[in-house]
Order: structure tokens, then C-alpha cells, then sequence
């Protein structure tokens, strides 16, 4: 059926800008952003950055989102940021399972459900990554990977959970090597994702669920990747870090 989704472009900074370089950057763009009921712009940054990017946002379209977080609220947890904290932050979005936490920080399928589980509870709404470390040659292999990260990221949420889940789908090879995947492989992910959650739910929440590709966007392949059908943003690493190229991105 048809379906409206609102489109994202999604800025991920990973481990870059001190809070000064943060506000500014904020500063520059918050007034060039577009209606959020036509596009959202979001902005993922280091948990050190979060809340004076919250002030220097208020009042704009600009949602501020948090990299990672724990699946427990409170605890010994030496080192971790809990889900109730962004959300007493004014955080309201949370990127979980990049694929940079799977392979660096070894985490797996299990505890990013648990993350994600954990997130909803307190009303953020995360950004689940399904990564894919297989080549573009062997498609059974890369058919399988997808579904069981969807499946397994996903488990026991019911479909209002699942509803506030936006999805990102990232090959891994694409990822920060300049070498974006093309948009026939993008929509393939993406597609393949939705029919995973249509199988898992149904037709309306797959048609209602934002799938976002992600592996390096930048200004000259974007408009060819968020034209397909089935990707409904970007997730933007490398090409995020300048203010006037996120512009670009988000403004075309
Ligand atoms: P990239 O990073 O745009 O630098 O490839 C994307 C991501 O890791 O989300």
C-alpha cells in the first residue's frame, strides 16, 4: 500500500568535536534546516557533546542522537551511559549496533536487543544498524546475514516497539572506504530488510518502517541513493564532520 515515510538524513560523528566544536557546528546549521514534516535531520554524537547540543538546539528541527548506550538503567557498569540518562538529557534518539560496536567492541545480536529493548523502554527511539560483512558476490550468504541480524536485533519487540525503530542498513565493506555500495545494492538491502519485518510483523508496519542506507554517502551519491524506493535516508559518517557539506547533504 502506499505509505508516506519521512525522510532522514542522519549525521553519525562517531569519536570526532570537542563540545565547542560541537555547539558551533550546531550554531552554523540550525537555522538552514529543512521542515521536519518533509525531511528530519538528525545528528549522532560523542555522549560528552549530547547535552550542550540539546541547549544549542532548542527550538530548531535538529534531532541530537546518542551513539551507543548500555541495556540497564543504573548499576555497576563502569564506563557506560544508560538509557534513562539520554533520555533525562532531552536525548530522544540512539544509534545501537553500528557496525563499528559489533566488530571493535564484540558486540552481538543478543545484547543489542537487550540495548534495544532497554532504549524503547525509556522512549528513545533507536537506530538499529544491520551491518554486512559479506562481499556483493555471494548473495546467498548475504541474504542470510541480513535477515538474521533483523531477526535477532529485533526479537520479542511488539509491533508498536518495533514501530519506533528505524532501521540502517550498512554494508560493511561501504563504510568510511569512499566506496559506496551502488544504489541497485542499497535498494536490494533495504528492500530485503522490509520484507524481513514484514514477514515478522506485516505489511503495514514493514510499509511504515524507515530503512536508511549508510557507507559513504556524500554529495555526489545521495540523491541517486534516497530516490530509490525502498531507502528512506541516510546514515552520513565521514561526509558529516563539515558543517556546509552537511548542509549539502541535507539540503538538495
Ligand atoms: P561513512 O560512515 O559515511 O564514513 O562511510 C557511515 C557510518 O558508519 O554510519
Amino acid at each position: 500500500g502506499e505509505q508516506v515515510r519521512v525522510p532522514i538524513v542522519a549525521g553519525n560523528w562517531k569519536m570526532h568535536k570537542t563540545v565547542d566544536e560541537a555547539v558551533a557546528f550546531v550554531n552554523e546549521i540550525k537555522d538552514h534546516l529543512p521542515d521536519p514534516k518533509i525531511q528530519e535531520t538528525a545528528l549522532a554524537a560523542p555522549t560528552l557533546d549530547l547535552t550542550a547540543m540539546v541547549k544549542a538546539a532548542q527550538g530548531s528541527p535538529l534531532k541530537v542522537a546518542a551513539e551507543n548506550c548500555y541495556c540497564k538503567n543504573s548499576g555497576a557498569y563502569t564506563g557506560e551511559t544508560s538509557p534513562s540518562m539520554l533520555w533525562d538529557a532531552g536525548i530522544h534518539h540512539v544509534i545501537l549496533g553500528h557496525s563499528e560496536r559489533r566488530r571493535i567492541f564484540h558486540e552481538n545480536d543478543q545484547l543489542i536487543n537487550a540495548k534495544v529493548k532497554a532504549a524503547l523502554k525509556v522512549g528513545l527511539c533507536p537506530i538499529v544498524c544491520c551491518d554486512e560483512t559479506m562481499g556483493r558476490l555471494i548473495n546467498g550468504k548475504r541474504v542470510h546475514w541480513v535477515v538474521a541480524r533483523i531477526i535477532d536485533d529485533l526479537k520479542d519487540l511488539t509491533p508498536d516497539e518495533v514501530k519506533k525503530v528505524t532501521i540502517a542498513y550498512e554494508p560493511t565493506w561501504a563504510i568510511g572506504t569512499g566506496q559506496s555500495a551502488d544504489p541497485e545494492q542499497a535498494e536490494e538491502g533495504c528492500y530485503l530488510i522490509r520484507q524481513t519485518i514484514e514477514d515478522m510483523y506485516s505489511q503495514d508496519l514493514a510499509n511504515q518502517m524507515r530503512i536508511l542506507y549508510g557507507g559513504s554517502v556524500n554529495v555526489d551519491n545521495i540523491d541517486r541513493l534516497m530516490g530509490s524506493n525502498d531507502i528512506d535516508g541516510v546514515l552520513v559518517g565521514t561526509e558529516s564532520l563539515d558543517p556546509q557539506t552537511f548542509l549539502r547533504l541535507v539540503n538538495r
